[in-house]
């Protein structure tokens, strides 16, 4: 259980973070507004609630973690958000980089193949109090065809390749942001989809993730 209440103490401790991330060199002011909004210790075990604004990943049971604030902002960064946009996220996991792509003024569909990941995310977005996300339980590597396609694409576990079901998904002027496999952790990409369709992919760095792993989990 987490607890949903956010005490001063914890936003000033939210504060300290947003002031590390400036100094690890994010700019982005609308992601860093996101990120003081949205607290994270909702997102992780009540356990966690000394721990929740430290720049770490967190186990999140079921041999999950949540990413590393530091990490969920360069993504954030990368993935450029502007309000309405559709947007795609594989790797539910805690809801936590949902949650900011919500506060971001996004339409977040998010799919997860955990079922107990899935339905905890459920339950806490189905109050509706973090803005407009949806969440499934899918195979995300296939995306969600139905509802394509997506202006934004994010996936938050380490593929093994691109899928291309998720390329396909992609909007024309789209953007998608997906650690891919390489040695022994994940490259950071960012592709981009032109208005004719046309491909471009651009590199930023070396990242750990959990494995994108296919079918649900049993
Ligand atoms: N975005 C999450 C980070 C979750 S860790 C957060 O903010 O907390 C990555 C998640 O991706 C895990 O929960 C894992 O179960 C999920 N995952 C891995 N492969 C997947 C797939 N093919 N489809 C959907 N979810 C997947």
């Amino acid at each position: 259980m987490a607890s949903l209440k956010d005490t001063y103490r914890q936003r000033g401790m939210r504060a300290r973070m947003i002031a590390n991330l400036r100094k690890k060199g994010i700019r982005d002011e609308r992601v860093l507004e996101a990120m003081s909004e949205v607290p994270r210790h909702f997102f992780l075990d009540i356990a966690f609630d000394e721990w929740a604004y430290e720049d770490q990943a967190f186990s999140i049971g079921h041999g999950q973690t949540i990413s590393q604030p530091y990490t969920v902002a360069f993504m954030t960064e990368l993935l450029d958000v502007r309000k309405h946009d559709k947007i795609l996220e594989i790797g539910t996991g805690s809801g936590y980089q949902a949650a900011l792509l919500a506060a971001l003024g996004g339409r977040v569909f998010t799919v997860e193949r955990q079922e107990a990941l899935y339905r905890k995310a459920q339950k806490f977005f189905a109050s509706g109090h973090f803005g407009n996300v949806r969440v499934f339980l899918r195979d995300g590597s296939k995306g969600l065809p139905e509802f394509a396609p997506f202006n934004r694409i994010i996936v938050t576990a380490g593929a093994p390749e691109l899928p291309a079901p998720l390329l396909e998904q992609l909007a024309p002027d789209g953007i998608m942001v997906i650690p891919v496999d390489s040695d022994g952790g994940q490259t950071m990409w960012r592709i981009t989809k032109t208005s004719e369709g046309k491909l471009a992919q651009e590199e930023h760095g070396f990242f750990r993730f959990v494995p994108f792993l296919k079918g649900l989990a049993r």
